[in-house]
């Protein structure tokens, strides 16, 4: 019984001699001594896929022929591949806004589906939201997510506000309005300091497209995260069409 009781001590801990046949209870000290003669299976990396571009204006962004989204909105090409916009945009981030659940009665039985919504944006005058469903929800979010990739649009910032009157690219350049759905919204220009003044997630998504200060109001059924996001970003595209 003594000799099963040493054999359990934990090796190379320092200390003084234990008694004769000392009980030891549990399994020795927390992580430490015990962990690190144990070996280690290597943490998996994360695979970084590669991407082969499949349409010619993959190829052209891949090969440096075209190096920015404007060039490619001017030649009225349409963007097919999400990897495009990772390429010229490489600090978009994407956070996704909304999930559901769809439910829905068939001949053999319940279905149910997810959907969910990521907006893509890099903070500084991009901004791109997308939509999927999917019967898993990881799917779902990622088919948003390249959704929202292939969605991104510029947005160009000013100083629209008569109280600030400076050059900075810190609000919208005029009075903007945009409708999704149900919901339209309004972005007006404010001064420098200001922050935005917006509801929670209509806040999130111009942090995401980069504006830092304007007064925002909105009408109509602004849960609706669908209709809402939709707004903001024909908000944000009207950014071009006055200017
Ligand atoms: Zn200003």
């Amino acid at each position: 019984m003594s000799q099963a009781a040493q054999s359990k001590t934990p090796q190379g801990k320092p200390g003084g001699p234990r008694g004769r046949g000392a009980p030891v209870y549990g399994r020795g000290p927390p992580g430490g001594v015990k962990g690190s003669d144990r070996p280690r299976r290597p943490r998996r990396e994360p695979v970084e896929e590669v991407w082969v571009p499949k349409t010619s204006l993959g190829k052209k962004v891949n090969s440096g022929e075209i190096t920015s989204i404007e060039e490619i909105i001017e030649s009225g090409l349409r963007i097919q591949e999400a990897g495009i916009i990772k390429k010229l945009l490489p600090d978009l981030t994407s956070e996704v806004v909304d999930v559901g659940i769809i439910q829905k009665m068939t001949s053999n039985g319940q279905s149910t589906r997810f959907k969910a919504m990521v907006a893509a944006g890099n903070e500084n005058g991009y901004l791109g939201i997308g939509q999927g469903k999917s019967k898993q929800m990881r799917i779902a979010i990622e088919k948003a997510t390249s959704q929202a990739f292939l969605n991104v649009s510029p947005i160009k910032f000013g100083c629209g506000s008569w109280e600030c009157r400076c050059d900075k690219k810190h609000s919208v350049p005029f009075k903007v309005r945009g409708k999704g759905g149900s919901v339209t919204i309004e972005i007006i220009p404010a001064p420098r300091g200001l922050g935005l003044v917006a509801g929670g997630k209509i806040k999130r998504l111009l942090q995401l497209a980069g504006l830092k200060d304007a007064w925002t109001t909105a009408k109509g059924s602004t849960p609706t995260m669908n209709s809402t996001s939709k707004a903001v970003l024909d908000c944000l595209r009207q950014t071009f069409s006055q200017g």
